[in-house]
């Protein structure tokens, strides 16, 4: 009697364990393949407990984490894109809207608003990279520059938070302009003198970087990011040249001035509030 018990107590055991630990409560980080238990890696805003890795971030968590608490206020969450190009590729661009919108209970890659750090108030854009890789249609580069408008108006600074694979190829030409527009839009808000800071997160590539992600008074982005226009390997095999180590990461860039600084997730609450105090027109 003992002895099948002792047996196969064990098994009940770990399979009862097994049961109670829900899944996604470990997760292993991409750089040093540590285990991490998932609920100290939120204590550590997302980054790596031994390595420093930064996960990436939904703006919902972005939101979280940067603004005091329950004081963001989305804009324009009702502009949904539609398909002026009828566009196909190995799916219909409605579709593929309709599915994204359904797995990402999101209606586009930007969400938008104003919230405050530090009881400042500050204007705010930040992408959903799972949003079809954070790409940028019309309704993106509007929101975007609806943001900007308001902040010009309401004379309060602005962050844009990047995580994008550039411009939307499903929208042609249209996603193309929004580079135009936004920085349009930017460059009324610097002659009026109000600040904005570029946060640049992993992946900041394509239109996006070409665009309003490099215009800040303040160009600033997470450590090892990927940061860059064309991807490594075009570039690579265009000048037919191999590329340095650390080709197109955040320490990179700054190395060789494209970055005015690399900031930790855990430093930038009290980064911003310092960086706003200066450049806020007294
Ligand atoms: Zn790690």
């Amino acid at each position: 009697m003992t002895s099948w018990l002792t047996k196969l107590a064990p098994k009940l055991l770990s399979t009862d364990a097994k049961k109670n630990i829900p899944a996604g409560v470990w997760i292993k980080c991409p750089e040093c393949g540590e285990t991490l238990y998932s609920k100290d890696l939120d204590k550590n805003l997302k980054v790596c407990l031994l390595c420093n890795y930064h996960f990436r971030l939904t703006a919902e968590e972005r939101i979280e984490q940067l603004f005091d608490e329950n004081s963001f206020v989305e804009m324009d969450r009702g502009l949904l894109p539609i398909d002026p190009l009828k566009f196909v590729d190995s799916k219909k661009y409605k579709d593929r809207i309709k599915q994204t919108m359904a797995k990402t209970k999101l209606n586009e890659s930007i969400t938008s608003g104003v919230g405050k750090i530090k009881e400042r108030e500050v204007a705010a854009a930040i992408f959903n990279f799972r949003y079809m890789g954070g790409s940028m249609g019309s309704v993106a580069g509007e929101k975007i520059t609806r943001v900007i408008e308001l902040a010009l108006k309401r004379r309060i600074p602005l962050i844009i938070v990047s995580a994008s694979g550039g411009a939307r190829m499903q929208e042609g030409a249209f996603s193309l302009m929004q580079m135009a527009k936004t920085s349009a839009a930017l460059s009324r808000l610097a002659q009026e003198g109000i600040p904005y800071i570029s946060l640049m997160t992993d992946p900041t590539t394509g239109g996006v970087s070409a665009s309003f992600a490099m215009l800040g008074d303040i160009n600033m982005a997470e450590p090892g990011a990927l940061i860059g226009f064309a991807g490594a390997r075009v570039i690579q095999q265009t000048i037919k040249q191999n590329l340095p180590q650390g080709f197109q990461r955040s320490e990179f860039l700054k190395e060789h001035g494209q970055l005015d600084l690399i900031l930790e997730r855990k430093d930038l609450r009290d980064k911003l509030t310092e960086l706003f105090g200066m450049l806020l027109p007294t």
